[in-house]
C-alpha cells in the first residue's frame, strides 16, 4: 500500500482515475466505488475500516485528524473535537437550536448572516472547512487503498437539504480537491443500491435512522426516474438518543455515590456497546463494571422498552410522510432500510407490521447502502454503464431571451424532470409578424453571459399592435434531458417547435463554473438587469410617444408637442449614460408631462387599432 501512495504523491506514474460515491454522514462517512467491469459497488477501506466516524480533532498545533482516532478524543478533549458538523452545514448562527445541540465545542455568534463558525483554541473554522477535512481524509485514504487517483465524486445529502446546504456540500468537496459531479439524495442512493430503478413504476419508502438524525422519504419511481414525493423526520433523533436513555436508565438503577464517580459520557459509550451487542444477539445479556465500581446490566427486553418511545416518534413521521404523499402503506411496493440503527431487530419487526404488503429491503448493510448507491451513480457519470437513468433534476436554469438581452427563466435549475412549463409573451413593435425565440441555459441575468442552446423564428403572427399577440412559449424537458420548445400564437394558432439537448457538450466542470459565476456575480447582475430594464422602458416609451405625436399631430398644441419632444430627447440622450436613476427620473418626467393628453389620445389610438375586433375578446 505504501508503495502505491508514493507513486500518487510523486505523480510520476499515470494512474487511472475513478469516480467514487461518498456518504458524508452526520455520524459516519463512507466511500464506495464500482470496480471496472464489475457493475457491483463496494466499500473502500479507509485505514482498514469501512466506516469513518465524521469527527475532526485538532491537536495543540491545530493539525487536524479525522476518523476513529479523532472520535477517541471526544472524551478527553471535547473542546477540540468536532462532530455532527453536518448539522451546521449551510446554516448561520440563528438557524441552530443550541439547546438541542449536545456538543462539547464552541460555536461562535458573530451576529452575521454568514455561515456559523466553530472556535478551536484561537482558530475559527466554518462547517464547509470542517466537512472538507473529512472529505480530504476519505479522498486521500481511498487513493492509498485503491492505488488510483480519486478526483471526482458523487456526494449524498438528505432529501430535505435546501439549496444552501447542498451548495455548502459541493463547496466542501471542492475544498477537499474533489470535482463533485453530482449531489444526490440519500434515499435515492439507497434505492439505487437495491436496483429499484429497474422497476418501471412504483412507490418506495426509505426509512433512515442514523446516529443523530431520522428521516423518512417517499419516492415515486417512473421509468427509472426518482421523484421525492414527501420527506419527514427529526434532525435530532437517532441511535444516540437510545444510548442516552440507556445511560439514564443505568443512572436510575445505581446509588448516587457510584453515579457521581462515573462520567455520563463514559456511560454513553458503554450504552452504545450494549445496544449493539444486544441488537446483534437478542439472547445475550450485557454486564459491565466501570472503574468507579459502578455495575450495569441490560437485556433485550429492557432495550426494547427503552427504545420504544424513540421508535414511536419515527412512526409518527412515517405517517406524516405517507399523508403528505397522499398514500397508504398498501401503496408502497418497496421499503428500504438505511442507517446503522435499523440493525435493531425491533425496528425491522415493527416495520414489517406496518408494511405487511411491501417488500422490505434490508439485505444490504444499512450503514453502507447510501455509499454503495452513490457509487452506482458515480459509475454512470464515469460513462461505464447506461442501465441507470439518473437525470432527476436539471443542473442549470433554462429560459429565453426577452427584450434588452435579459434571461427569462422558465425552468429553474434543480427542477425535477420531466417538467413542462408554459408562459405568455407578446410583441414589442406594432405589426410584428415574426418573433425570434432564443433559448439559453445558465444562472446569469443577461443572456450574453449564459449559454445559447438554440433559436428559431415563429413566423406568420397576424399583424397586430404591439402587446396584442398572445404568444405562449412552452418548455418540455423529458426524462432524457431533451428539451422541446414550442411557440404558439394563441389567437391565430400559428405554432413552431424545436428540440434541443441542453446538457450536450457541457462538461460538469463547465456546469460548475457557470453555477459559480452565477453566484459570485449575483449582485452586479441585479444592477445590470435593473439598468437594462430601465433602458428597455426608455426605448419603449420613446417609440410609443413619438408615434402618438406623429399620428395625432393635429390634436396636440404646439406647447404639448415641443415639450414632449424636448423630454424625449432628454430620455434618448440618457439611455447609454449608464445611470439607471437619472434615466428613470427622465422617463418619469416625460410620463408626467405627456400623461394628461396621452390618456386622451390613447383611447382613440386603441379603438382604432382594435377596429374589427370585439372588445370582449381583448384582455
Ligand atoms: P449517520 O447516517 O448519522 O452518519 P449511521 O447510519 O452510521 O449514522 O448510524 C450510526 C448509528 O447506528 C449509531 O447510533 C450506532 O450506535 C447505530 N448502530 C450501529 N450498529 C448498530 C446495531 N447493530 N444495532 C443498533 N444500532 C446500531
Ligand atoms: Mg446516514
Amino acid at each position: 500500500m505504501a508503495k502505491i501512495s508514493i507513486n500518487i504523491a510523486s505523480g510520476s506514474i499515470e494512474k487511472p482515475k475513478i469516480v467514487v460515491g461518498i456518504d458524508l454522514g452526520t455520524t459516519n462517512s463512507l466511500v464506495a466505488y464500482v470496480p471496472k467491469g464489475q457493475g457491483q459497488s463496494q466499500i473502500i477501506p479507509i485505514r482498514g475500516n469501512g466506516i469513518v466516524p465524521s469527527v475532526v480533532h485538532f491537536d495543540a498545533h491545530d493539525v487536524p485528524a479525522v476518523g476513529v482516532y479523532a472520535k477517541d478524543k471526544l472524551l478527553g478533549q471535547p473542546e477540540r473535537t468536532i462532530y455532527s458538523v453536518k448539522r451546521l452545514l449551510g446554516k448561520n448562527y440563528g438557524d441552530i437550536p443550541l439547546n438541542t445541540l449536545d456538543i462539547g465545542y464552541r460555536i461562535i455568534d458573530d451576529s452575521s448572516e454568514n455561515m456559523v463558525k466553530v472556535q478551536v483554541g484561537s482558530r475559527f473554522y466554518n462547517p464547509i472547512e470542517l466537512s472538507a477535512e473529512i472529505l480530504k481524509e476519505l479522498k486521500q485514504q481511498a487513493e492509498v487503498s485503491l492505488g488510483v487517483l480519486v478526483e471526482q465524486a458523487v456526494i449524498t445529502v438528505p432529501a430535505y437539504f435546501n439549496e444552501s446546504q447542498r451548495q455548502a456540500t459541493r463547496d466542501a468537496g471542492k475544498l477537499a480537491g474533489l470535482d463533485v459531479l453530482r449531489i444526490i439524495n440519500e434515499p435515492t442512493a439507497a434505492s439505487l443500491a437495491y436496483g429499484i430503478q429497474e422497476q418501471s413504476q412504483g412507490h418506495v419508502l426509505v426509512y433512515d435512522l442514523g446516529g443523530g438524525t431520522f428521516d423518512v422519504s417517499v419516492l415515486q419511481i417512473e421509468d427509472g426516474v426518482f421523484e421525492v414525493l414527501s420527506t419527514h423526520g427529526d434532525t435530532y433523533l437517532g441511535g444516540d438518543d437510545i444510548d442516552r436513555r440507556i445511560a439514564e436508565y443505568w443512572r436510575e438503577q445505581t446509588s448516587q455515590e457510584a453515579n457521581e464517580k462515573t462520567p455520563f459520557a463514559e456511560l454513553r459509550i458503554w450504552a452504545e456497546k450494549a445496544k449493539i451487542e444486544l441488537s446483534n444477539n437478542k439472547n445475550a445479556v450485557f454486564e459491565y463494571v466501570f472503574e468507579s465500581g459502578m455495575k450495569v446490566y441490560l437485556d433485550y427486553a429492557v432495550l426494547v422498552k427503552i427504545a420504544n418511545p424513540i421508535l414511536e416518534k419515527t412512526w409518527n413521521s412515517v405517517k406524516k410522510a405517507l399523508k403528505d404523499a397522499q398514500l397508504t402503506p398498501a401503496d408502497i411496493q418497496e421499503v428500504v432500510l438505511v442507517g446503522g440503527s435499523t440493525r435493531f431487530p425491533e425496528i425491522q419487526e415493527q416495520l414489517t407490521q406496518w408494511f405487511a404488503e411491501s417488500r422490505i429491503n434490508n439485505q444490504i448493510n444499512p450503514d453502507e447502502v447510501v455509499a454503495l448507491g452513490a457509487a452506482i451513480e458515480a459509475d454512470v457519470l464515469a460513462g461505464n454503464r447506461s442501465d441507470v437513468l439518473l437525470l432527476d433534476v436539471t443542473p442549470l436554469s433554462l429560459g429565453i431571451e426577452t427584450a434588452g438581452g435579459l434571461m427569462d427563466v422558465l425552468i429553474p435549475r434543480n427542477s425535477k424532470i420531466p417538467v413542462r412549463v408554459g408562459r405568455e409573451y407578446t410583441t414589442s413593435v406594432d405589426g410584428q409578424v415574426n418573433l425570434k425565440v432564443s433559448v439559453f441555459q445558465g444562472e446569469r441575468e443577461l443572456v450574453a453571459e449564459n449559454r445559447q442552446l438554440g433559436s428559431f423564428i415563429l413566423e406568420g403572427i397576424p399583424s397586430m399592435p404591439a402587446g396584442m399577440p398572445k404568444i405562449e412559449i412552452q418548455f418540455a424537458l423529458n426524462a432524457d434531458g431533451m428539451l422541446q420548445v414550442q411557440a404558439k400564437e394563441l389567437r391565430s394558432g400559428v405554432v413552431q417547435k424545436v428540440e434541443i439537448q441542453p446538457s450536450y457538450g457541457l462538461t460538469d466542470a463547465q456546469v460548475e463554473e457557470m453555477l459559480l459565476s452565477g453566484l459570485t456575480n449575483a449582485k452586479t447582475d441585479v444592477e445590470e438587469r435593473l439598468l437594462r430594464e430601465s433602458q428597455n422602458e426608455a426605448r419603449q416609451i420613446i417609440y410609443t410617444t413619438e408615434r402618438f405625436i406623429e399620428k395625432n399631430a393635429n390634436l396636440l398644441s404646439n406647447e404639448e408637442k415641443a415639450g414632449t419632444e424636448q423630454r424625449i430627447e432628454t430620455v434618448r440622450g440618457l439611455i447609454d449614460n449608464g445611470d439607471r436613476h437619472v434615466l428613470q427620473t427622465a422617463i418619469e418626467n416625460l410620463n408626467d408631462f405627456s400623461r394628461p393628453f396621452a390618456e386622451r389620445l390613447m383611447d382613440i389610438a386603441v379603438s382604432k387599432a382594435l377596429k374589427g375586433n370585439r372588445i370582449d375578446q381583448m384582455k
